[in-house]
């Protein structure tokens, strides 16, 4: 039997064991794979939280001991992760953004409400708040206080439209963590980038307020561009990001989702993400900050891809995709429940080590018909043409000889056991 590696977050991990005896039956080898991974990341405290990125529920929380459970126990089919866009309305216009120009017929409160209980049902811990612009849906505190009892929720903002009584309101409906765009130190460039005067301002504004405020963990969401990895500004950037003296920074690439970006020249290969996961693994060794590059933890050697494996995304308008990146729909949740269509989303994707949108961007333009998104028949034509490649190491452990035919889910979801 291999030994566990040495735990780099002794007492917290201690209490987390603790609190979450049903640990023991997890498989042992996800175990050392969990605790590997752990150990590149500081544990961090916000309010009661113990925090190890914000991927990942508090570790001491009800949402943890239900991933513990659901995800690393029962394997069950369902989604861990998801996220809904609570509104498509924008004041900002990235070049890169993956939702500019959708429509449809609006999700309303009470859709996104049962939308994400039925997600609970299935699986998910972890909900992330996502838009367009989500303070401008005027119910966002309801939402979050109808999924955040056992259930990790994260918003996603640009800031604009952020009062401090709104945001001591999300704090209090039990928001764990707020990350704030902001993909450049320089004003100008950020500006530029988002298309709105004001952005770099109204971002570090938001990130004022809710740091003033306590508790909810505070970071910032950056989209690097391939030139800035490339150029070592990432570097200069995380520099300038330590000095705001917030908890964490989620770094993404710019992913070839629609739009100018849908292009060879803007995605990013192989050698620049492990780029960005040196860069993230030196600074978790010896920062302030967590570092947390997306790309890492959707890396082959941890996760890999979770589109409609682990992750489903739900836009503005009831379209069900495997994730934000993926302009695709499998159906609409205005015409059938998220369970039906995550099942026959599930179906089409096995397990894959790598980015779906990074590997597979080229086939949108050819069975797009001129659509923003995918409809269900055209994303099915698509996926007729993918391949899919092997499993990530975490994934390799996780499905096993009761997974044989390679692509479905080992277990059942949480409601029809
Ligand atoms: S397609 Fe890319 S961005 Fe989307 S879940 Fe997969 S790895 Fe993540």
């Amino acid at each position: 039997m291999r030994a566990i590696p040495a735990v780099r977050n002794l007492p917290a991990m201690a209490s987390v064991f603790a609190s979450n005896p049903h640990m023991l039956y997890v498989k042992p080898s996800l175990t050392r794979f969990m605790c590997s991974y752990m150990n590149k990341f500081k544990v961090r405290k916000a309010g009661h939280n113990l925090i190890l990125h914000s991927h990942l529920p508090p570790l001491n929380s009800k949402a943890y001991s239900r991933f513990v459970d659901l995800h690393l126990i029962s394997r069950t089919a369902g989604p861990s992760h998801a996220q809904i866009s609570v509104t498509n309305l924008c004041p900002q216009n990235c070049s890169y953004c993956y939702n500019k120009g959708r429509d449809g017929k609006v999700i309303d409160t009470d859709t996104i409400i049962h939308v994400a209980t039925e997600l609970k049902e299935m699986g998910m811990v972890w909900f992330g708040i996502t838009g367009g612009e989500p303070l401008l849906n005027r119910n966002i505190i309801k939402i979050v206080e109808a999924v955040s009892e056992d259930c990790a929720v994260k918003l996603f903002t640009t800031g604009c439209a952020l009062t401090r009584d709104r945001a001591a309101g999300l704090r209090d409906a039990g928001l764990f963590s707020v990350s704030v765009s902001l993909d450049h130190w320089d004003e100008k460039v950020h500006d530029s980038v988002r298309g709105y005067r004001g952005a770099f301002r109204e971002a570090l504004k938001a990130i004022e307020v809710f740091k003033e405020l306590g508790d909810t963990d505070v970071g910032i969401s950056a989209v690097l561009s391939r030139d800035m990895i490339r150029s070592g500004g990432t570097e200069q950037f995380l520099k300038f990001l330590e000095g705001l003296g917030i908890s964490e920074a989620w770094l993404s690439e710019v992913k070839p989702s629609a739009g100018i970006v849908r292009d060879d020249r803007c995605v990013i290969t192989e050698e620049d993400r492990l780029k960005l996961v040196r860069l993230q693994d030196g600074y978790n060794a010896s920062g302030k900050m967590t570092v947390n590059y997306l790309g890492h933890f959707e890396g082959k050697e941890c996760f890999g891809c979770n589109a409609a494996n682990k992750m489903v995304y739900v836009d503005a308008f009831g379209e069900v995709s495997p994730c934000v990146f993926t302009p695709m729909s499998f159906g609409n949740v205005h015409e059938l429940d998220i369970t039906a269509l995550f099942a026959k989303m599930k179906s089409c994707f096995p397990s894959d080590s790598k980015c779906f949108i990074n590997k597979n961007y080229r086939l949108f333009g050819r069975h797009s018909n001129g659509k923003k998104v995918l409809g269900p028949e055209e994303s099915l034509r698509l996926m007729d043409e993918v391949e899919f490649g092997e499993r990530a190491a975490f994934f390799k452990l996780y499905y096993d000889r009761e997974d044989s035919d390679g692509i479905g889910p080992v277990g059942r979801y949480k409601s029809e056991a």
